[in-house]
């Protein structure tokens, strides 16, 4: 089938590009480049299968006139790191609110199903642990992560009320943290620090106490949910949680890092960054049940492929953002 993909340059658009090529779709991919790298394309590039045209999604989407229409409409386009998104707050939000609505647009003209790429951040800092699909959320709608979360809530609800005033076809998924290689080395999230800081010697740099949690999900695991989700005939709900639920202290995460790469634990520690949330877990029922999904990839075995990736595909001595 067609499917057009946005943010196709980025960590989970290029591993979707990947995927879709290998079942056999015709892929359009689309990218502004700045967030994604053409790097993380190399194994597509050249396939006879796949388009890719540099594009800013939330501008009008005029080049889509050209093309067959699509089937399947994934916008995964979106700065996704505390850093990235930092820099860029505005930017941000356009790419995610006006990009959601040129993605309905198109869906509503063309009939393809919708899927779009909303996070684990709409649950903000949660009062209600884990985290299932029904929890409304606990997000400061002022503060430094608003950009983003906001507008993937914003991206949710105007998604959800074009289903209802105009019966598209369109599906979310609430991904929670993912990994594994091609995250870029300067994104400011935690594994590619760690990955790298252990690899040039030095210590791990731990925000805060470290005793907030995360749940790491390998990003194979997260594109074969992806694909169930945006593949599955019928579904009976339209929002659906992606993540693993093996929930780890930051400094268990530190720990079991230094293992991976054998190098003794060490740590300094800086200040907590604002709004940080303080813990994340996803409850992963609904995927299981609607789509037969379960993560299967253990932290241990993730990380030791991120950490080759990073010590064999990314200069070591790559700058680090805070
Ligand atoms: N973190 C850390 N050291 C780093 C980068 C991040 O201790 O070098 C912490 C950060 O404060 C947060 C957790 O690790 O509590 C996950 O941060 P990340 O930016 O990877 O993801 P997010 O906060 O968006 O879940």
């Amino acid at each position: 089938m067609n499917v057009l993909v946005t943010g196709a340059a980025g960590f989970l658009g290029s591993h979707l590009v990947d995927r879709l090529l290998a079942d056999g779709d015709r892929v359009v991919g689309i990218d502004n480049l700045v967030t994604g790298s053409r790097a993380n394309l190399a194994t597509s590039a050249g396939h006879p299968n796949f388009t890719f045209a540099e594009a800013d999604v939330s501008q009008p989407w005029t080049w889509a006139h050209d093309l067959e229409p699509p089937r399947l409409i994934l916008h995964f386009a979106s700065p996704a790191s505390p850093v990235d998104y930092g820099r860029d707050p505005l930017g941000t939000m356009a790419v995610n609110a006006l990009g959601a609505m040129h993605g309905v647009e198109l869906s509503r003209a063309s009939g393809a199903r919708l899927v779009f790429a909303s996070t684990s951040e709409a649950y903000g800092d949660p009062l209600e642990h884990p985290q299932r699909e029904t929890y409304w959320g606990n997000v400061n709608p002022v503060g430094v992560r608003a950009c983003y979360d906001e507008s993937k809530r914003y991206g949710e609800a105007y998604i959800t009320s074009a289903i209802r005033q105009w019966g598209i076809d369109a599906r979310i998924a609430r991904i929670f943290n993912t990994y594994g290689p091609r995250m870029q080395p300067d994104d400011g999230r935690v594994i590619p620090n760690f990955c790298l800081e252990a690899l040039r010697g030095q210590p791990l740099t731990v925000y805060g106490t470290g005793a907030q949690t995360r749940s790491f999900c390998y990003v194979s695991d997260l594109i074969e949910g992806i694909v169930r989700l945006a593949k599955a005939e019928t579904l009976g709900e339209t929002v659906v949680n992606l993540g693993n639920p093996g929930e780890f202290t930051i400094n268990e995460l530190a720990q079991i890092l230094s293992d991976v790469a054998s190098v003794p634990l060490r740590t300094v520690t800086c200040e907590l960054p604002p709004d940080d949330p303080t813990r994340r877990r996803p409850v992963i029922e609904r995927a299981n049940e609607l789509l037969g999904w379960q993560p299967k990839v253990t932290l241990r075995e993730g990380l030791l492929a991120t950490l080759e990736y990073f010590r064999t595909v990314v200069d070591p001595q790559a700058p680090l953002a805070r």
